[in-house]
């Protein structure tokens, strides 16, 4: 038996595939010494915006400032309440804080583990006078996009904006449409550890709306227009020129790197069916499989197993939004939100990228299922 360690995912073994690519590609933003908002962004901006089927993108600081950003070009704020599903990265409620709006908390789907739309629907009718409904804020997760069709209408009859928080599924899509045109906005991250990750922070903004784009630009740069008048509040907040190089270069794999991926979710999916609970992938949703999660009762025994082999896993999430310290003033409706706070206990995540060999993915199945059964 090969007892190598498994990581969750691999960073120096992709810089080591793509080096060639990335250096040149930072050596040329070294010698331009257009750092802030150099060419490099304008050309991610246009591919991101290309691939994601939309007229616009626009980089920013990073996905949790990609969720930030449009709640303010948008005047959500004090007063203002924004759906969340509970069982999320913390940033999706953060962003909504920082906004100074109130996040009110959503259950989500056993199956798919996204926002249910249904208890959605619940909470709205509960909804204390004082607050204004404004927003939802789906989230694509561990990289399946949400079903953006099965909360049009009620967003539409309420006036709210929906806000894809796309961190983990751009380069997915949904009945054959790209991650980006299937809400108004769509926020995505590029943590390092995201399929599409970059060297450092950084996150992008998709929309079809041109004034919203527009407002977007504006806050990214202190409000200001291009005259250097702050026509309204703004922060710093700013897609790093050399971050954009960075994903340059990764966008040029960046669709094998999607296709290997699927590979080895479905070759987990193969091994594991049966032996534990898997999130279900409806048809026609593609995702990037940005995470791997399994359900099982015997986790911190499995946990356990695998890292005595030196395999990596990690909990996403080990709570829900909802109980973490920063959030309970928030989670102030009596109805639980049981199905979040369950698969948190449950669940866990086994390592997925697109370096991992099949013999890796094969020692990792094997090893989960050995360690159910004793
Ligand atoms: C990573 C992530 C974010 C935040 O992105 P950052 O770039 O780390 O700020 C937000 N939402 C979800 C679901 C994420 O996974």
């Amino acid at each position: 038996m090969g007892h190598d360690p498994i990581p969750l995912i691999d960073l120096k073994a992709q810089y080591a595939r793509l080096r060639p690519r990335i250096d040149q590609r930072l050596q040329a933003v070294l010698d331009h010494a257009g750092f802030v908002l150099g060419p490099e962004v304008g050309a991610l901006e246009a591919e991101l915006a290309q691939r994601g089927g939309v007229a616009h993108a626009v980089g920013v600081g990073s996905g949790t400032d990609a969720l930030l950003l449009p709640l303010l070009a948008e005047g959500i704020g004090p007063g203002d309440a924004v759906f969340v599903p509970s069982l999320t990265f913390i940033a999706t409620g953060g962003a909504v804080l920082m906004a100074g709006a109130t996040p009110v908390f959503c259950d989500v789907d056993p199956h798919t583990f996204h926002l249910d739309v249904d208890d959605l629907v619940e909470r709205a009718k509960r909804l204390p006078a004082n607050l204004r409904p404004r927003a939802v804020i789906p989230v694509d997760l561990f990289g399946l996009p949400f079903d953006y069709a099965s909360l049009s209408s009620f967003a539409s009859s309420h006036g709210l904006l929906v806000l894809a928080d796309a961190a983990q599924s751009f380069g997915g899509g949904r009945d054959e449409k790209p991650v980006g045109g299937l809400a108004p906005v769509t926020a995505t991250s590029f943590y390092p550890t995201k399929p599409l990750g970059a060297f450092g922070d950084g996150g992008a903004i998709l929309t079809d709306d041109e004034a919203l784009a527009g407002e977007l630009r504006k806050i990214r740069v202190h409000g200001q227009n291009q005259s250097g008048i702050a026509e309204r509040l703004g922060l710093n907040s700013r897609l790093d020129t050399f971050q954009a190089a960075v994903l340059l270069a990764k966008l040029e794999t960046f669709d094998a790197d999607l296709r290997r991926r699927a590979e080895i979710s479905a070759r987990y999916d193969a091994a594991l069916k049966g032996h534990v609970e898997l999130q279900h992938r409806p048809t026609g949703a593609e995702s990037t499989h940005a995470v791997y999660a399994i359900l099982c009762d015997q986790r911190d025994r499995v946990r356990e197993a695998l890292s005595e082999q030196g395999i990596a896993t990690r909990i996403y999430y080990e709570s829900p939004m909802h109980l973490m310290p920063s959030m309970t003033r928030f989670n102030k409706d009596a109805k639980p939100i049981a199905v979040a706070e369950s698969l948190s206990r449950r669940i866990l995540s086994l390592p997925i990228y697109p370096e991992m060999v099949d013999a890796q993915v094969d020692r990792v199945s094997d090893a989960v299922i050995t360690a159910l059964e004793n």
